[in-house]
């Protein structure tokens, strides 16, 4: 690793005259079709300098080879110094706004930096209690790892550092560091026990999906809960369990969980012993199917099997632009799928996680796939992220959910 310091490696750029408004305005991302001239060939994590028409300094942001999205935008307006102090005040800033959502005895597992909308594109950092989980999205990230442990041990100072990096990210670290490295404390193998809304879970912080545990879904867990007092409910796309056991502690009949992997079944076991104390889980019948969740849904509408609650919380299914029209269609098809399966007066929630798919194009969707099923959906809550995944800009408001009734016609 290296530190950035005053001999981090820096590249004078300019770009179109729009992306240079867009900058301006505060949107963290340039696209390679907008970068117009390049003063070097420029490596992964070096500081590219926006100059406008003027040579005036308009921007500084890491430079990414390896992205379509080139450079991501860390500091615009007056000329600043992008050093270890630079990283150390952005963290703690993060983690400063955190400080009313952690709860001790309540919620200890919250998001203590949500990359670009706290100002540091490509970087998540979780915290599961004592444990830190910093999460590279950006190859560009990775040559400033030391400043950022610098930043993360001043603002925190947790027990355990785990560095985690998407699957082109972690082709690039140095020797010696690997997704799922310790690099701060002990390694363990053990899942790490953190609250979330006073019920205990537990994450698996070095090979679990992103960071361990989907933090982004505890406020919707909550509302579940609240729910949930004597209902059959169905947890699809289920992974550790969040949904299923916030229902179970809010006095559901029984829960039934559904995902595709063996392993996120599991988790969602060992999150229910872990509340077991709690009467109202320790009565709650959890079962599962481990299958995919179209398979799924179809099979048991065609038993005829109804729930109180349906939950349905896909993955992403957009990943990139051209997959948006795809996207769309599986969401019509899960709503289409789940109608069948919430009981007359019960209720559904489905939620997507699609950054490219907005709050105002999936609310449509629902209803009008709901009225083209026969449906409409009564006592509608449309919900979003909770306050330690603020948004930025406007693809950082990737989650949102529609709760509703729905009301055959
Ligand atoms: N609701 C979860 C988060 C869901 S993440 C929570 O509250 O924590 C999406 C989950 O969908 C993952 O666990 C993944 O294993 C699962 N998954 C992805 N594709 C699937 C499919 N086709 N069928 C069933 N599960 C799937």
């Amino acid at each position: 690793m290296t530190a950035s310091g005053p001999d981090q490696r820096r590249i004078a750029v300019r770009i179109t005259p729009d992306a240079l408004r867009q900058v301006r305005g505060g949107h963290p991302w340039i696209y390679a079709e907008s970068i117009t001239s390049l003063g070097g060939p420029g490596a992964p994590g070096d500081l590219a300098v926006i100059f406008d028409d003027r040579r005036r300094f308009a921007a500084i942001g890491l430079y990414d080879p390896g992205s379509p999205i080139r450079i991501k935008v860390l500091h615009r307006g007056r000329p600043a110094t992008i050093d270890g102090a630079w990283w150390r005040e952005r963290i703690a800033e993060a983690a400063d706004r955190r400080r009313t959502i952690a709860a001790p005895g309540d919620t200890t597992g919250y998001r203590v930096v949500h990359g670009e909308n706290d100002g540091l594109p490509g970087l998540v950092v979780d915290r599961y209690g004592e444990t830190v989980v910093v999460k590279l999205y950006s190859e560009a990230l990775v040559v400033h790892l030391d400043a950022i442990h610098d930043g993360v041990r001043a603002a925190i100072d947790p027990a355990r550092v785990v560095v985690r990096a998407s699957r082109l990210v972690a082709s690039t670290l140095p020797a010696g560091l690997a997704d799922g490295t310790t690099t701060v404390g002990a390694a363990t193998d053990a899942p790490v026990e953190f609250d979330e809304n006073g019920l205990t879970f537990a994450a698996d912080v070095v090979r679990g999906q992103k960071t361990g545990h989907f933090l982004d879904q505890r406020d919707n867990r909550a509302l579940i809960r609240r729910h949930a007092v004597g209902a059959a409910v169905l947890d699809v796309f289920s992974c550790s369990g969040g949904f299923a056991v916030h229902a179970a502690a809010g006095g559901a009949r029984s829960v039934h969980l559904v995902d595709s992997s063996p392993g996120a079944i599991e988790a969602a076991a060992r999150n229910r012993r872990l509340n077991i104390h709690d009467d109202a889980v320790a009565r709650c019948a959890f079962s599962h199917d481990v299958g995919d969740a179209f398979d799924v849904m179809a099979s048991l509408a065609a038993r005829r099997a109804s729930y109180a609650i349906v939950v349905v919380d896909p993955p992403s299914f957009a990943r990139s632009q051209s997959q948006v029209p795809r996207a769309l269609q599986a969401y019509r098809r899960l709503v289409a799928l789940a109608l069948p399966l919430v009981e007359p007066g019960g209720r559904l929630l489905l939620a997507s996680c699609s950054g490219r798919v907005s709050t105002e194009q999936f609310v449509t969707l629902v209803g009008d796939e709901s009225a083209r099923q026969g449906y409409e959906l009564d006592e509608v809550v449309v919900s979003g992220q909770p306050l330690d995944h603020p948004v930025g800009f406007a693809q950082g408001a990737y989650l949102k959910a529609v709760f509703g009734r729905p009301r055959r016609r």
